[in-house]
């Protein structure tokens, strides 16, 4: 198979640090798309994925998956795409398109496991597939998204991920009008839930355990901040919540949020820790509660969601750094310290 070679940022081993680095992109077989990357959003999955906090990595791991970029290239039988067309790459890039769950547009479910964006096998190349810390990518025409003109478009980026990871679940559990949703840790995944649940219509109280981001949650559309910590300011929500969406990204009590649900509430969980979360039978059995949890979106969703944040003019609040700020950027995801996802621009790799 035809290939070019092109630059990267990823590492080669769980203990070091990101650097540049050379990897091959196929050449477009008919049905593909070749995207100049433009911008590419770091999601806490990165650092999981590149440190193996979830031991399943292969090295060298070149991690992205929330990818903005403009089409250079298709092959003679698309039909989705044309070169110049602006377009956006999440957290998969195939599925077997055959199982039942890829035949109801769920195939993030697929039975085969869908393929990522990174850290996958590569059907083509015989290697994992790299992700979006490059200058360009090649990927099949069904998973590739139309991104919207009317948008900020470093800031369109995270919706690939953090857009689609909250929006799918909180439109499979109907939230709406009428509704008290929780979101806890306000973070990548957690600023896009706030946003997204409230354009949905929902009355939206953020959990915190950062005492610095509790005037911006209300700017960020929040009806109420909780500091999490804070046991009396907890108990003012105990048996009130419809939802609640869980994005933290280490260990933390479950037990406390799914306390805050009405009954027949559910509490989804999208955040993935290292280590198993203990549910206490007590939590859920007295209220007829749900823990629940949910996987990015499909394809269609991702579309629907694009679309729906273009027509609500959502994006996500983001500082741009340059791909030689990334391991510096890690070390502040892991503090918390980001308001609220760090997107990379990626004309920095041509430096
Ligand atoms: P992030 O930007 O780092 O946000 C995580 C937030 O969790 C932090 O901002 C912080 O919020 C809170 N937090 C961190 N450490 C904590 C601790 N020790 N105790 C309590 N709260 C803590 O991460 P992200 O990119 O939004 O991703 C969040 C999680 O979702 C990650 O585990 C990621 O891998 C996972 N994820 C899952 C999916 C999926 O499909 N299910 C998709 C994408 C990502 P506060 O400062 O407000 O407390
Ligand atoms: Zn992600
Ligand atoms: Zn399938």
């Amino acid at each position: 198979m035809e290939v070019k070679e092109v630059r990267a940022f990823g590492t080669e081993a769980a203990e070091a640090p990101l650097n540049q680095l050379n990897i091959n992109r196929r050449k477009p077989t008919p049905h593909d798309v070749e995207i100049d990357i433009q911008y590419c959003g770091v999601c806490h999955s990165d650092l999981h994925t590149a440190r193996n906090e979830w031991h399943g990595t292969v090295y060298p791991c070149v991690p992205g998956h929330e990818i903005v970029g403009r089409v250079i290239r298709v092959g003679e039988h698309v039909s989705k795409f044309k070169v110049g067309d602006l377009v956006g790459v999440g957290c998969m890039v195939d599925s077997c398109r055959e199982c039942q769950y890829c035949r109801e547009d769920l195939e993030q479910y697929c039975e085969k496991g869908n393929i990522q964006t990174y850290n996958s096998p590569d059907k083509h190349l015989g290697t994992q597939t790299y992700g979006g810390y490059s200058e360009s990518i090649v990927v099949d025409e069904d998973f590739v998204l139309r991104v919207p003109e009317n948008l900020d478009l470093p800031a369109v980026a995270p919706l690939l991920c953090a857009g689609i990871t909250t929006y799918s679940p909180l439109k499979h559990w109907h939230v709406g009008p009428g509704q008290k949703v929780g979101v806890v840790g306000l973070g990548g995944l957690g600023h896009m839930a706030v946003k997204i649940a409230k354009a949905m219509g929902a009355d939206v109280i953020v959990f915190t355990t950062s005492p610095s981001k509790v005037e911006d949650a209300k700017r960020l559309g929040a009806d109420d901040v909780v500091l999490s910590k804070d046991e009396a300011q907890m108990q003012r929500y105990a048996g009130k919540l419809h939802f609640v969406l869980d994005a933290v990204s280490a260990q933390h009590d479950i037990n406390a949020y799914l306390n805050l649900l009405r009954v027949d509430g559910t509490l989804a969980l999208v955040g993935a820790p290292e280590y198993p979360l203990p549910v206490a039978a007590f939590s859920l059995i007295p209220a007829r509660r749900s823990f629940a949890g949910s996987l990015i979106g499909g394809i269609a969703e991702t579309q629907e969601m694009l679309d729906f944040c273009g027509k609500h003019n959502i994006v996500s609040d983001i500082e741009l750094i340059n791909i030689q700020q990334i391991n510096e950027a890690y070390e502040r995801l892991l503090k918390g310290d980001v308001k609220y996802r760090f997107v990379i621009d990626m004309t920095s790799l041509k430096q």
